[in-house]
Protein backbone atom coordinates (compact mmCIF):
# COMPACT_ATOMS: atom_id res chain seq x y z
CA UNK A 1 0.00 0.00 0.00
CA UNK A 2 1.11 3.79 -0.56
CA UNK A 3 2.59 4.98 2.29
CA UNK A 4 0.53 6.85 5.18
CA UNK A 5 -2.95 5.66 3.46
CA UNK A 6 -5.19 3.54 5.81
CA UNK A 7 -7.48 0.52 5.94
CA UNK A 8 -10.71 2.25 6.16
CA UNK A 9 -13.60 0.37 7.09
CA UNK A 10 -16.27 3.40 6.73
CA UNK A 11 -19.63 1.96 5.68
CA UNK A 12 -19.42 4.74 3.03
CA UNK A 13 -18.30 6.72 1.30
CA UNK A 14 -15.59 4.11 1.39
CA UNK A 15 -12.54 2.86 0.31
CA UNK A 16 -11.80 3.17 -3.50
CA UNK A 17 -9.23 0.93 -5.37
CA UNK A 18 -5.67 2.42 -4.97
CA UNK A 19 -5.12 1.69 -8.98
CA UNK A 20 -8.30 3.64 -9.62
CA UNK A 21 -6.99 6.99 -7.75
CA UNK A 22 -3.52 6.51 -9.13
CA UNK A 23 -4.82 6.79 -12.46
CA UNK A 24 -7.61 9.48 -12.11
CA UNK A 25 -4.51 11.29 -10.31
CA UNK A 26 -2.60 10.62 -13.56
CA UNK A 27 -5.47 11.76 -15.61
CA UNK A 28 -6.56 14.77 -13.58
CA UNK A 29 -5.23 17.66 -15.20
CA UNK A 30 -5.21 16.44 -19.41
CA UNK A 31 -7.55 13.33 -19.64
CA UNK A 32 -6.71 11.80 -22.49
CA UNK A 33 -5.16 14.33 -24.18
CA UNK A 34 -7.77 16.75 -23.84
CA UNK A 35 -6.46 19.47 -22.34
CA UNK A 36 -8.42 19.30 -19.73
CA UNK A 37 -9.56 17.85 -16.45
CA UNK A 38 -12.67 15.49 -16.88
CA UNK A 39 -14.35 17.60 -13.72
CA UNK A 40 -13.81 20.37 -16.27
CA UNK A 41 -15.49 19.05 -19.44
CA UNK A 42 -19.08 19.20 -20.53
CA UNK A 43 -20.86 16.88 -20.42
CA UNK A 44 -22.21 17.78 -24.18
CA UNK A 45 -18.66 17.06 -25.32
CA UNK A 46 -17.81 14.31 -27.52
CA UNK A 47 -15.03 13.07 -25.39
CA UNK A 48 -17.23 13.17 -22.07
CA UNK A 49 -19.86 10.99 -24.18
CA UNK A 50 -17.10 8.06 -24.70
CA UNK A 51 -16.91 7.83 -20.80
CA UNK A 52 -19.95 7.48 -20.40
CA UNK A 53 -21.18 5.50 -22.90
CA UNK A 54 -18.08 3.11 -22.27
CA UNK A 55 -19.24 3.15 -18.47
CA UNK A 56 -22.58 1.98 -19.06
CA UNK A 57 -21.17 -0.36 -21.78
CA UNK A 58 -18.37 -1.93 -19.19
CA UNK A 59 -21.40 -1.77 -16.19
CA UNK A 60 -23.09 -4.02 -18.68
CA UNK A 61 -20.57 -6.46 -19.30
CA UNK A 62 -19.39 -7.13 -15.90
CA UNK A 63 -23.55 -7.59 -14.41
CA UNK A 64 -24.86 -9.23 -17.63
CA UNK A 65 -27.52 -6.60 -17.84
CA UNK A 66 -29.78 -7.81 -20.51
CA UNK A 67 -30.85 -5.37 -23.52
CA UNK A 68 -34.56 -4.73 -22.02
CA UNK A 69 -33.43 -3.35 -19.18
CA UNK A 70 -32.11 0.32 -19.16
CA UNK A 71 -29.24 2.09 -17.11
CA UNK A 72 -29.71 5.13 -15.53
CA UNK A 73 -26.76 7.34 -14.03
CA UNK A 74 -28.50 9.34 -11.63
CA UNK A 75 -28.20 11.71 -8.64
CA UNK A 76 -29.82 12.27 -5.33
CA UNK A 77 -28.56 8.93 -4.03
CA UNK A 78 -30.74 5.64 -3.05
CA UNK A 79 -32.75 8.26 -0.72
CA UNK A 80 -34.27 9.37 -3.49
CA UNK A 81 -35.31 6.69 -5.24
CA UNK A 82 -36.90 6.21 -2.40
CA UNK A 83 -39.51 8.65 -3.86
CA UNK A 84 -38.72 7.74 -7.12
CA UNK A 85 -39.98 4.25 -7.28
CA UNK A 86 -42.92 4.78 -5.77
CA UNK A 87 -43.71 7.48 -8.16
CA UNK A 88 -42.96 5.48 -11.30
CA UNK A 89 -44.12 2.33 -10.14
CA UNK A 90 -47.74 2.81 -7.76
CA UNK A 91 -50.59 2.40 -9.01
CA UNK A 92 -52.41 1.33 -5.99
CA UNK A 93 -50.59 -1.25 -3.64
CA UNK A 94 -47.36 -1.91 -2.91
CA UNK A 95 -45.30 -4.58 -0.92
CA UNK A 96 -42.40 -3.30 1.50
CA UNK A 97 -40.41 -5.50 3.47
CA UNK A 98 -38.51 -3.92 6.29
CA UNK A 99 -34.50 -5.49 7.50
CA UNK A 100 -33.15 -2.11 8.45
CA UNK A 101 -32.88 1.34 8.53
CA UNK A 102 -32.81 2.06 4.58
CA UNK A 103 -35.63 -0.39 3.71
CA UNK A 104 -37.53 1.79 6.65
CA UNK A 105 -36.97 4.65 5.28
CA UNK A 106 -37.77 2.98 1.39
CA UNK A 107 -41.40 2.30 2.99
CA UNK A 108 -41.67 5.77 4.64
CA UNK A 109 -41.37 7.41 1.54
CA UNK A 110 -43.83 4.79 0.24
CA UNK A 111 -46.72 5.65 2.27
CA UNK A 112 -46.60 9.05 0.73
CA UNK A 113 -47.95 8.21 -2.86
CA UNK A 114 -50.06 5.14 -1.84
CA UNK A 115 -50.39 1.94 0.24
CA UNK A 116 -46.95 0.79 1.13
CA UNK A 117 -48.02 -2.43 2.89
CA UNK A 118 -45.57 -3.32 5.37
CA UNK A 119 -45.33 -7.18 4.29
CA UNK A 120 -42.58 -7.74 7.52
CA UNK A 121 -40.79 -5.35 9.94
CA UNK A 122 -38.00 -7.27 11.42
CA UNK A 123 -36.94 -4.22 13.81
CA UNK A 124 -38.01 -6.60 16.97
CA UNK A 125 -35.14 -8.71 16.57
CA UNK A 126 -33.13 -5.45 15.85
CA UNK A 127 -32.64 -6.20 12.14
CA UNK A 128 -30.61 -9.31 13.17
CA UNK A 129 -31.83 -11.52 10.34
CA UNK A 130 -33.80 -12.00 6.77
CA UNK A 131 -36.84 -13.61 6.92
CA UNK A 132 -37.05 -16.40 4.58
CA UNK A 133 -39.79 -16.90 2.08
CA UNK A 134 -42.32 -18.75 3.97
CA UNK A 135 -42.61 -16.06 6.55
CA UNK A 136 -43.72 -13.62 3.74
CA UNK A 137 -47.44 -13.35 2.67
CA UNK A 138 -46.72 -10.74 -0.23
CA UNK A 139 -49.67 -8.92 -2.57
CA UNK A 140 -50.41 -10.92 -5.45
CA UNK A 141 -51.97 -7.35 -6.87
CA UNK A 142 -49.05 -5.25 -5.23
CA UNK A 143 -47.23 -3.49 -8.09
CA UNK A 144 -43.66 -4.18 -7.00
CA UNK A 145 -42.31 -5.59 -3.80
CA UNK A 146 -39.26 -3.77 -2.41
CA UNK A 147 -36.61 -5.19 -0.32
CA UNK A 148 -33.08 -3.85 0.77
CA UNK A 149 -30.53 -6.99 -0.54
CA UNK A 150 -27.61 -5.82 1.81
CA UNK A 151 -28.28 -3.63 5.51
CA UNK A 152 -25.51 -1.22 5.49
CA UNK A 153 -25.72 -1.05 9.17
CA UNK A 154 -26.73 -4.26 10.02
CA UNK A 155 -24.60 -6.03 8.49
CA UNK A 156 -27.08 -8.60 7.04
CA UNK A 157 -27.97 -10.09 3.12
CA UNK A 158 -30.78 -11.60 1.66
CA UNK A 159 -28.50 -15.04 0.77
CA UNK A 160 -31.79 -16.13 -1.17
CA UNK A 161 -33.53 -14.14 -4.13
CA UNK A 162 -37.10 -13.56 -2.81
CA UNK A 163 -39.48 -14.78 -5.61
CA UNK A 164 -42.47 -12.54 -6.29
CA UNK A 165 -43.60 -14.09 -8.84
CA UNK A 166 -44.96 -12.04 -11.39
CA UNK A 167 -45.02 -8.64 -9.36
CA UNK A 168 -41.69 -6.79 -10.12
CA UNK A 169 -38.64 -7.01 -7.32
CA UNK A 170 -37.54 -3.72 -6.75
CA UNK A 171 -34.04 -4.09 -5.24
CA UNK A 172 -31.91 -1.22 -3.25
CA UNK A 173 -28.58 -2.90 -3.85
CA UNK A 174 -26.44 0.28 -2.44
CA UNK A 175 -24.03 -1.55 -0.28
CA UNK A 176 -23.27 -4.76 -2.12
CA UNK A 177 -23.46 -3.93 -6.00
CA UNK A 178 -20.68 -5.71 -7.86
CA UNK A 179 -19.55 -7.15 -4.88
CA UNK A 180 -21.26 -11.18 -6.11
CA UNK A 181 -22.76 -12.48 -9.15
CA UNK A 182 -26.49 -12.11 -9.63
CA UNK A 183 -29.04 -12.69 -11.77
CA UNK A 184 -30.43 -9.15 -13.06
CA UNK A 185 -33.20 -11.00 -14.73
CA UNK A 186 -35.13 -11.43 -11.60
CA UNK A 187 -35.47 -7.98 -10.55
CA UNK A 188 -37.72 -5.43 -12.19
CA UNK A 189 -35.14 -2.74 -11.00
CA UNK A 190 -31.65 -2.07 -9.32
CA UNK A 191 -30.89 0.41 -7.82
CA UNK A 192 -27.58 2.07 -5.75
CA UNK A 193 -26.01 4.76 -4.37
CA UNK A 194 -22.52 4.85 -5.75
CA UNK A 195 -20.48 5.60 -2.68
CA UNK A 196 -19.67 2.58 -1.15
CA UNK A 197 -18.70 -0.20 -4.34
CA UNK A 198 -18.60 1.94 -7.13
CA UNK A 199 -17.77 5.14 -7.18
CA UNK A 200 -17.57 8.87 -4.66
CA UNK A 201 -20.69 9.91 -3.63
CA UNK A 202 -23.33 11.83 -6.31
CA UNK A 203 -24.19 9.41 -8.56
CA UNK A 204 -26.72 6.57 -8.12
CA UNK A 205 -26.89 3.94 -10.56
CA UNK A 206 -31.16 2.64 -11.91
CA UNK A 207 -31.38 -0.69 -13.71
CA UNK A 208 -34.95 -1.01 -14.92
CA UNK A 209 -36.82 -3.48 -17.16
CA UNK A 210 -37.96 -1.40 -19.99
CA UNK A 211 -41.64 -2.11 -19.66
CA UNK A 212 -41.32 -0.64 -16.03
CA UNK A 213 -41.52 2.73 -17.83
CA UNK A 214 -43.64 5.43 -18.74
CA UNK A 215 -46.23 4.99 -15.83
CA UNK A 216 -44.61 7.76 -13.92
CA UNK A 217 -47.78 9.82 -11.80
CA UNK A 218 -48.33 13.26 -13.32
CA UNK A 219 -46.63 15.82 -10.56
CA UNK A 220 -43.09 13.08 -11.11
CA UNK A 221 -40.19 15.71 -11.20
CA UNK A 222 -39.13 15.41 -14.84
CA UNK A 223 -35.58 14.41 -12.81
CA UNK A 224 -37.45 11.50 -11.64
CA UNK A 225 -38.92 10.39 -14.10
CA UNK A 226 -37.18 6.53 -15.22
CA UNK A 227 -38.28 7.05 -18.79
CA UNK A 228 -37.59 10.78 -19.38
CA UNK A 229 -33.88 9.61 -18.19
CA UNK A 230 -33.90 6.80 -20.13
CA UNK A 231 -35.04 8.39 -23.53
CA UNK A 232 -32.28 11.34 -22.44
CA UNK A 233 -29.59 8.52 -21.84
CA UNK A 234 -29.36 10.13 -17.89
CA UNK A 235 -28.21 13.74 -19.77
CA UNK A 236 -31.37 15.75 -19.40
CA UNK A 237 -29.40 17.66 -17.43
CA UNK A 238 -25.78 17.51 -16.18
CA UNK A 239 -25.29 14.47 -15.15
CA UNK A 240 -22.30 13.18 -12.07
CA UNK A 241 -19.59 13.76 -14.84
CA UNK A 242 -16.68 12.79 -12.56
CA UNK A 243 -18.37 10.15 -10.77
CA UNK A 244 -19.56 8.60 -13.58
CA UNK A 245 -15.55 8.70 -15.04
CA UNK A 246 -14.39 7.29 -11.62
CA UNK A 247 -17.12 4.82 -11.87
CA UNK A 248 -15.81 3.81 -15.30
CA UNK A 249 -12.15 2.97 -13.95
CA UNK A 250 -13.50 1.18 -10.95
CA UNK A 251 -15.23 -1.33 -13.46
CA UNK A 252 -11.92 -1.29 -15.32
CA UNK A 253 -10.17 -2.50 -12.09
CA UNK A 254 -13.13 -4.69 -11.57
CA UNK A 255 -12.53 -6.29 -15.25
CA UNK A 256 -8.57 -6.11 -14.49
CA UNK A 257 -9.12 -8.71 -11.66
CA UNK A 258 -11.31 -11.19 -13.80
CA UNK A 259 -14.85 -10.25 -13.29
CA UNK A 260 -17.02 -10.20 -10.54
CA UNK A 261 -17.07 -14.01 -10.48
CA UNK A 262 -13.36 -13.41 -9.20
CA UNK A 263 -13.87 -10.72 -7.24
CA UNK A 264 -16.96 -13.05 -5.27
CA UNK A 265 -14.55 -15.20 -4.24
CA UNK A 266 -12.55 -12.48 -2.69
CA UNK A 267 -14.73 -11.15 -0.95
CA UNK A 268 -16.07 -14.68 0.00
CA UNK A 269 -12.85 -15.19 1.50
CA UNK A 270 -11.99 -11.81 3.25
CA UNK A 271 -15.69 -12.10 5.11
CA UNK A 272 -14.87 -15.85 6.05
CA UNK A 273 -11.69 -14.51 7.36
CA UNK A 274 -13.96 -12.28 9.97
CA UNK A 275 -16.38 -14.53 10.53
CA UNK A 276 -14.39 -17.78 11.46
CA UNK A 277 -12.99 -15.53 14.32
CA UNK A 278 -15.89 -13.94 15.00
CA UNK A 279 -17.49 -17.77 15.44
CA UNK A 280 -14.55 -19.03 17.83
CA UNK A 281 -13.79 -15.63 19.89
CA UNK A 282 -15.23 -15.23 23.33
CA UNK A 283 -15.03 -11.83 23.57
CA UNK A 284 -16.64 -10.68 20.22
CA UNK A 285 -20.56 -10.93 19.73
CA UNK A 286 -21.34 -11.22 15.89
CA UNK A 287 -24.59 -9.31 15.75
CA UNK A 288 -26.48 -11.29 12.45
CA UNK A 289 -27.72 -14.35 12.24
CA UNK A 290 -25.45 -17.14 9.90
CA UNK A 291 -27.94 -17.58 7.46
CA UNK A 292 -28.17 -14.04 6.67
CA UNK A 293 -24.80 -12.18 7.63
CA UNK A 294 -23.45 -9.91 4.93
CA UNK A 295 -20.61 -9.89 2.77
CA UNK A 296 -19.65 -6.56 3.01
CA UNK A 297 -20.48 -5.02 6.80
CA UNK A 298 -19.54 -7.46 9.52
CA UNK A 299 -21.02 -6.08 12.54
CA UNK A 300 -19.80 -6.93 16.04
CA UNK A 301 -19.70 -5.86 19.58
CA UNK A 302 -18.03 -7.16 23.17
CA UNK A 303 -21.35 -6.33 24.72
CA UNK A 304 -19.43 -3.74 27.35
CA UNK A 305 -19.68 -0.30 25.58
CA UNK A 306 -16.48 1.27 27.17
CA UNK A 307 -14.40 -2.19 25.72
CA UNK A 308 -16.02 -1.22 22.26
CA UNK A 309 -14.84 2.18 22.42
CA UNK A 310 -11.16 1.46 23.74
CA UNK A 311 -11.30 -1.28 20.29
CA UNK A 312 -12.36 1.04 17.68
CA UNK A 313 -9.60 3.48 19.34
CA UNK A 314 -6.95 1.08 19.69
CA UNK A 315 -7.24 0.07 16.29
CA UNK A 316 -7.51 3.28 15.20
CA UNK A 317 -4.24 3.75 16.31
CA UNK A 318 -2.53 1.09 14.30
CA UNK A 319 -4.39 2.34 10.94
CA UNK A 320 -7.57 0.50 11.01
CA UNK A 321 -10.35 3.57 10.42
CA UNK A 322 -13.54 3.79 11.24
CA UNK A 323 -14.66 0.51 12.54
CA UNK A 324 -17.26 1.90 15.11
CA UNK A 325 -20.60 0.59 14.30
CA UNK A 326 -24.03 2.73 13.72
CA UNK A 327 -25.43 3.91 16.97
CA UNK A 328 -28.43 1.67 16.32
CA UNK A 329 -26.44 -1.32 16.71
CA UNK A 330 -23.77 -0.46 18.81
CA UNK A 331 -20.06 -1.82 18.87
CA UNK A 332 -18.04 -2.34 15.38
CA UNK A 333 -18.96 -2.69 12.34
CA UNK A 334 -16.11 -3.17 9.68
CA UNK A 335 -17.32 -2.56 6.02
CA UNK A 336 -14.90 -4.72 3.87
CA UNK A 337 -16.43 -3.63 0.37
CA UNK A 338 -14.47 -4.45 -3.34
CA UNK A 339 -11.64 -1.83 -2.45
CA UNK A 340 -10.81 -3.38 0.96
CA UNK A 341 -7.73 -5.52 0.32
CA UNK A 342 -7.50 -8.76 1.99
CA UNK A 343 -4.73 -7.86 4.01
CA UNK A 344 -6.63 -5.08 5.30
CA UNK A 345 -9.24 -7.66 6.84
CA UNK A 346 -6.10 -10.27 7.97
CA UNK A 347 -4.46 -6.88 9.97
CA UNK A 348 -8.22 -6.78 11.46
CA UNK A 349 -8.54 -10.00 12.68
CA UNK A 350 -4.64 -10.45 14.03
CA UNK A 351 -5.79 -7.04 16.03
CA UNK A 352 -8.88 -8.55 17.51
CA UNK A 353 -6.98 -11.50 18.39
CA UNK A 354 -4.21 -9.57 20.38
CA UNK A 355 -6.77 -7.08 21.59
CA UNK A 356 -9.03 -10.16 22.97
CA UNK A 357 -5.85 -12.06 24.79
CA UNK A 358 -5.12 -8.75 26.27
CA UNK A 359 -8.82 -8.34 27.66
CA UNK A 360 -10.45 -11.29 29.03
C1 LIG B 1 -25.98 4.21 2.12
C2 LIG B 1 -27.26 3.53 1.79
C3 LIG B 1 -28.42 4.24 1.46
C4 LIG B 1 -28.48 5.74 1.49
O1 LIG B 1 -27.85 6.21 0.39
P1 LIG B 1 -27.78 7.79 0.06
O2 LIG B 1 -27.02 7.75 -1.19
O3 LIG B 1 -27.08 8.44 1.21
O4 LIG B 1 -29.18 8.25 -0.10
C5 LIG B 1 -29.53 3.52 1.12
N1 LIG B 1 -29.54 2.19 1.11
C6 LIG B 1 -28.46 1.48 1.43
C7 LIG B 1 -28.51 -0.01 1.41
C8 LIG B 1 -27.29 2.13 1.78
O5 LIG B 1 -26.19 1.41 2.11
Amino acid sequence: MFENRVYNFSAGPSMLPEAVLKKAQAEMLNYNGSGMSVMEMSHRAKVYDEIIKSCEAKLRKLLGIPDNYKVLFLQGGASLQFASIPMNLMKNKADYIITGQFSGNAAKEGKKYGNANVVADLKPENFSRIPTQDELSLSPDADYVHICVNNTIFGTKWNYVLDTGDVPLVADMSSCILSEEIDVTKYGVIYAGAQKNMAPAGLTVVIVREDLLGNARPETPTVMDWKVMAEKESMYNTPSTYPIYVCGLVLDWIESIGGIGELEKINRAKAKLLYDYLDESKLFIPHAAKDSRSLMNVTFRTGDEELDAKFVKEAAAIGLLTLKGHRSVGGMRASIYNAMPIEGVEKLVAFMREFEAKNK
